[in-house]
């Protein structure tokens, strides 16, 4: 059986995600293409690898990029500690950074790796995430660049995952209610 049987609804189908990636690409080129800087691409494992990897063809800068993976600290929610499972393996010192996310929610994980990153020196940080839900927000962040604003839909596919599965899928979708 297909897992794309169990998805009730595509909200963002691949071509939408191409086209919006090409979108921000272009503008990610123009601004640090004005500012003459060039960034350090950081990807927020694991959902952002397919995000980071259709966006960055758009970019037509001499970028480098990178990995990490941190998951929020239990308990300690409000303060948007991170537990680091993976760090980087560059130095951000002086550079300017773009965090590339599959989705923001509450804010509490990119607030923490934000100031993770100020407080390691960087330049300058920024952030691009696939998808945002301004609803749900708790911390006071926002993306610099965004794809899409969405609804508190609980969302897979292009990198987003339930229980590690559904990653692959090339769209963002909503599951069938008896999958939960
Ligand atoms: P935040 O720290 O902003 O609350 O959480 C961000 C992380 O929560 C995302 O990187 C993602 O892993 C997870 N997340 C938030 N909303 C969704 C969703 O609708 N679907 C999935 N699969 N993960 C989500």
């Amino acid at each position: 059986m297909s897992i794309r049987e169990n998805i009730k609804e595509v909200l963002i189908s691949e071509e939408q995600i191409r086209n919006r990636c090409k979108e921000l690409g272009e503008e990610i080129t123009r601004d640090y293409g004005e500012a003459g800087v060039t960034p350090l691409v950081i990807g927020l494992l694991r959902g952002s690898v397919p995000f980071l990897s259709e966006l960055i063809k758009y970019i037509d800068l001499d970028l480098q990029y990178d990995f990490m993976d941190v998951t929020s600290y239990e308990g300690t929610k409000s303060t948007g500690d991170i537990k680091i499972l993976k760090d980087l393996d560059t130095s951000v010192v002086g550079k300017h950074i773009l965090i590339v996310e599959d989705i923001v929610d509450t804010g509490r994980t990119l607030t923490a790796v934000v100031d993770l990153f100020k407080k390691r020196e960087a330049a300058d940080v920024k952030i691009v995430s696939l998808l945002n839900k301004p609803s749900r927000r708790v911390m006071r962040i926002e993306p610099d660049y965004n794809g899409f604003d969405i609804e508190d839909y609980f969302v897979v596919g292009y990198g987003l995952d339930f229980n590690q599965h559904y990653r692959g899928l090339p769209y963002v979708g909503i599951l069938n209610d008896d999958q939960y």
